[in-house]
């Protein structure tokens, strides 16, 4: 039996814009007050018209640019219907058909290339809290979040361990935060996982795939590997008790329990005729213009990947290179590469004693690196030799040395030192002067 996973992923994250999608309402919720941040279009009130942030569509775009997807001329926003106690409108604000940017792709470390099927743009919920007040159990409602801009991400079913599914999201959150569209902050919630997987099972009879599984909302890079580990096992033995195969219909929603390490089953998932997608009446749709692109193309800097490959050029080791990147250490980045050119600095010790905590970028790099990397001399013939020079010139310093003065044998080392021009071994100088002014 030959077993397969078959994993793609939706990211949610939340663009960190002055204001929401539609309204005027500042963006930054989180930490605030509840409630303090709403306005009749974002509360879904009557009447209220949304309009379109600019600076969330490009934000929108260049994800897209940067995943190498292709900018749509003509696109448009959709209602998708849902009820629930977060979504005043009862709906939110998406884009179905016409999304911002289609079918891209990322590159793994393999070379491997994960398809992106889309990148498109909408708006958060608001949010429940569930809580006792009064010894009542209650749900809270806070709408400050409700129509932050939000950027899905879809890939194509194309990673097959969890391994390949984490190292995609790393890249994502990296490429995020490189190019300064929003922190991703995971802890906030401003970056959300939702893996889809199944399973490919070739066995002597032929070839299944399991029921499609999407896991929801998963805020850590480790609970969505293993969410993603645990369904892969939890389907191979489903399938081996019910035999039940992959329909058009029968993909289901389940959680992740962080406690329990397992998945649950939430609710049998919709489709998307279900959600009565039609297009946003209020918002005209976006003809998008080849030079508006280009603008926005030429805001994106140097991606992750392309400066681990400028730091490699200069010899940075690949794991080097990937914590200057990862921890986005600007400033070491920036050293590493103006000293590159510097004869007498070689620009992989230089690496690692930046990424080891050894040499303090912001301080006098050359000093650093002299003190870090210097053996200077320590033949010790070729010492001894110099010291006992210094000693035979100035025998009423030996003399006080030998009445107990010992703090004169920093005046032995620091002739030597002159004499050698600084290149000598502080500690075997050390010893050659002690061993020498003891005979
Ligand atoms: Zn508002
Ligand atoms: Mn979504």
């Amino acid at each position: 039996m030959k077993i397969t996973p078959l994993i793609g992923l939706e990211v949610h994250v939340e663009l960190e814009t002055k204001s929401k999608m539609f309204c005027g309402c500042p963006a930054d919720h989180f930490g605030k007050a509840p409630n303090t941040q709403t306005c009749p279009v974002c509360l879904g009130l009557p009447g209220a018209l949304p309009v379109p942030n600019q600076k969330a569509i490009e934000s929108c775009i260049k994800i897209g640019l940067a995943l190498n997807c292709s900018v749509n001329r003509l696109s448009k926003f959709d209602r998708k219907q849902y009820f629930y106690p977060d979504l005043p409108k009862g709906y939110q604000i998406s884009q179905y058909d016409q999304p911002f940017c289609s079918v891209g792709f990322l590159n793994l470390d393999s070379g491997k290339k994960i398809g992106i099927e889309r990148v498109h743009q909408e708006e958060d919920t608001g949010k429940l809290q569930h809580t006792v007040l009064n010894g009542e159990k209650v749900t809270l409602v806070d709408f400050n979040r409700s129509g932050v801009p939000l950027v899905e991400i879809v890939s194509m079913p194309d990673m097959t361990s969890s391994a390949e599914a984490k190292e995609y999201l790393k890249k994502i959150h990296e490429i995020i935060r490189a190019i300064g569209v929003s922190n991703a902050d995971m802890e906030k919630g401003q970056m959300r996982l939702e893996p889809t997987v199944n399973v490919c099972i070739e066995n002597e009879t032929g070839i299944y795939y399991t029921p499609l599984v999407e896991i929801k909302n998963i805020n850590s890079f480790n609970f969505a590997v293993q969410a993603i580990e645990f369904e892969i096992k939890r389907q191979v033995q489903e399938f081996e008790k019910s035999g039940i195969e992959k329909t058009a219909t029968n993909k289901t929603t389940r959680g992740y329990d962080s406690v329990k390490k397992t998945t649950f089953l939430q609710r049998t998932k919709e489709e998307a005729k279900d959600y009565r997608y039609f297009p946003e009446p209020d918002i005209p749709p976006f003809i998008i213009e080849e030079d508006f692109v280009e603008r926005i193309r030429k805001e994106i800097p140097l991606l992750p990947d392309q400066e681990i490959f400028s730091l490699e050029k200069l010899g940075v080791e690949k794991k080097d290179a990937k914590i200057l990147i990862s921890t986005q250490n600007r400033l070491a980045i920036q050293i590493v590469h103006d000293y590159s050119r510097d004869d007498r600095i070689d620009s992989k010790k230089l690496a690692s004693l930046i990424v080891n905590g050894k040499l303090n970028p912001a301080q006098d790099v050359l000093v650093q690196y002299r003190n870090l990397t210097k053996i200077g001399i320590t033949d010790t013939t070729q010492l001894t030799q110099i010291v006992q020079n210094i000693i035979d010139g100035n025998p009423s310093i030996v003399a006080e040395y030998k009445k107990g003065k010992t703090n004169v044998v920093g005046f032995f080392i620091g002739q030597a030192m002159k004499e050698t021009k600084g290149a000598a071994n502080p500690k075997t100088l050390s010893d050659v002067v002690t061993e020498l002014l003891n005979r």
